[in-house]
C-alpha cells in the first residue's frame, strides 16, 4: 500500500493500532534508499531552519520521545536526524534504569529537569513509557516499597491515565509531546544482534540483558500495542515507524520532525516601530564609527556549519556554492567532494561519508598549504 506522508503511521486515539498487522519492513513509496536521499537531505535543511525560528520565537517547547526494542535504531535516528538540531535549543536526554534516588520518587519525577523551555526541543531517548513497557513486562512495582492503597489498583492502567494527563498538562502549558515508536521485527533484531556480536566495533552495544529481554518479545509487543492505544491523543500522537530499513526509519522520522515544526509554524520575532526607529539612530552612529563605507556581507556558505547542513545547502542552492567556488577555492573543494558523494553514492548512510569527505578535503588542503 502506498503511503501518503507520515499520516498513515500516526495514531491519535481513534483508529486502533494492531502490531500484528503492522509491516515493519515497509518502505512507503520507495523501492530503494537512493530515491529517498534527496528528500532526506532537504528535510534536514528545513528542520534546521525552522528550529532557528522556534528558538528565536520562544513561544512553544517540543519533546520528541523515542521508544523501541533494542537494536531498532533509536540511537542512529537521533544521531542522523536530531544531529541537525542545534545544541543551542535542542538536547538529548537518555533515560536508563532509574538510580536509587530516582526510584525513591514517583516515576515522573526524574523528567521535570529535562523539560524544554519554550523555544527549545528535548529529545527523550527512552522515557516514562519504560514504566509501562519494561515496568509492565517484569511487574517492577512488585519489588518497590509502596503504600498499600497502590497495590489495590491496577498500577499500569493508572499510569496510562497519568501519562495522558501529564502530557495534556504539558500541551496546555506550552509544550508539545510527539511520541515515536521505532517498530523493528523480531527477525531483523536477530540480524542486528548477530552483527553486533560479529563486528568488533559494535560489540559494546550488545549485553546479555538485551538477549534476556528478547525472550519476552511477545509480552513487549503487547505492551507496545496497548501503550500506543492507551496514550495516543490528537495533540500528543504516537507515530509507529517501520524500522527494518534504517534509511526509511530515518527518512520517516525526519518527516515527523519537519511536520511537527511546520505545524508550530514559528515566526521571526518582530520588534516594535519605536524600537526599530531607536536602533536606526544607533545604526547611524555605528556606521559613522567605521573607517570606510559600510558594505553588507557577501552571502556565503558557513565554513564551520554542520556538514550535513552544508551538504543540504549545496543541494538546495547551487548558485551560492558557485559564488563560494569562485571566491574561496579551499572551501569549494570540500563542497565538490560532497557533491560527488551525493552523485555517486546517494544513500542516507552517506552523511557520515560526507562528514569524512569534508574533513579530508580540508586536511589535504591544509597539508598542502603548510608545505
Ligand atoms: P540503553 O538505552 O540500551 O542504554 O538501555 C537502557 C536500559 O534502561 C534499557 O534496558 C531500559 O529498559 C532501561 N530502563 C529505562 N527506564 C527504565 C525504567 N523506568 N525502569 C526500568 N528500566 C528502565
Ligand atoms: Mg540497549
Amino acid at each position: 500500500m502506498a503511503k501518503q506522508g507520515v499520516d498513515d503511521y500516526k495514531y491519535v486515539g481513534k483508529e486502533k493500532f494492531r502490531i500484528d498487522k503492522f509491516d515493519s519492513a515497509d518502505t512507503g513509496e520507495f523501492t530503494d534508499r537512493a530515491e529517498a536521499v534527496d528528500e532526506f537531505v532537504h528535510n534536514l535543511l528545513k528542520i534546521n531552519k525552522l528550529q532557528q525560528k522556534l528558538y528565536a520565537e520562544r513561544k512553544e517547547g517540543v519533546i520528541f520521545v523515542f521508544q523501541a526494542m533494542d537494536a531498532a535504531g533509536k540511537d542512529g535516528v537521533i544521531r542522523t536526524v536530531c544531529n541537525t538540531l542545534s545544541p543551542h535549543g535542542g538536547r538529548e536526554y537518555c533515560f536508563k534504569v532509574p538510580s536509587s534516588e530516582e526510584s525513591s520518587h514517583d516515576y515522573l519525577w526524574r523528567f521535570w529537569s529535562a523539560m524544554p523551555a519554550r523555544g527549545n526541543i528535548s529529545i527523550f531517548n527512552r522515557s516514562y513509557y519504560e514504566d509501562v513497557l519494561v515496568g509492565k513486562v517484569h511487574k517492577l512495582w512488585e519489588n518497590q516499597i509502596l503504600p498499600d492503597r497502590m497495590r489495590k489498583t491496577d498500577i499500569i492502567k493508572q499510569r496510562y491515565e497519568q501519562i495522558k494527563n501529564f502530557e495534556k498538562y504539558l500541551y496546555d502549558t506550552g509544550t508539545r509531546v510527539i511520541k515515536i515508536f521505532l517498530n523493528v521485527s523480531k527477525e531483523e533484531q536477530a540480524r542486528r544482534f548477530i552483527s553486533r556480536i560479529d563486528t568488533e566495533k559494535k560489540n559494546w552495544k550488545i549485553s546479555s540483558g538485551d538477549i534476556k529481554e528478547r525472550k519476552f518479545w511477545d509480552d513487549y509487543m503487547e505492551a507496545f500495542e496497548t501503550m500506543v492505544n492507551e496514550t495516543s491523543t490528537e495533540v500528543n500522537p504516537w507515530y509507529v515507524v517501520p524500522a527494518d530499513h534504517k534509511w526509511y526509519a530515518r527518512l520517516t522520522v525526519s518527516r515527523i520532525v519537519l511536520k511537527t515544526l511546520e505545524e508550530i509554524d514559528p515566526q521571526w520575532p518582530v520588534i516594535s516601530d519605536e524600537e526599530l526607529e531607536a536602533v536606526q539612530e544607533y545604526r547611524k552612529e555605528l556606521a559613522a564609527s567605521l573607517p570606510g563605507e559600510y558594505l553588507p556581507p557577501v552571502p556565503q556558505l558557513p565554513e564551520f556549519a554542520n556538514p550535513g547542513i552544508l551538504a543540504a545547502e549545496i543541494v538546495e542552492n547551487e548558485e551560492r556554492a558557485k559564488i563560494v567556488e569562485k571566491t574561496e577555492r579551499r572551501k569549494a573543494r570540500g563542497f565538490r567532494a560532497v557533491e560527488e558523494l551525493l552523485e555517486n553514492s546517494p544513500s542516507i548512510g552517506s552523511l557520515d561519508a560526507i562528514i569524512e569527505a569534508i574533513a579530508e578535503a580540508r586536511d589535504t588542503e591544509t597539508e598542502f598549504e603548510s608545505k
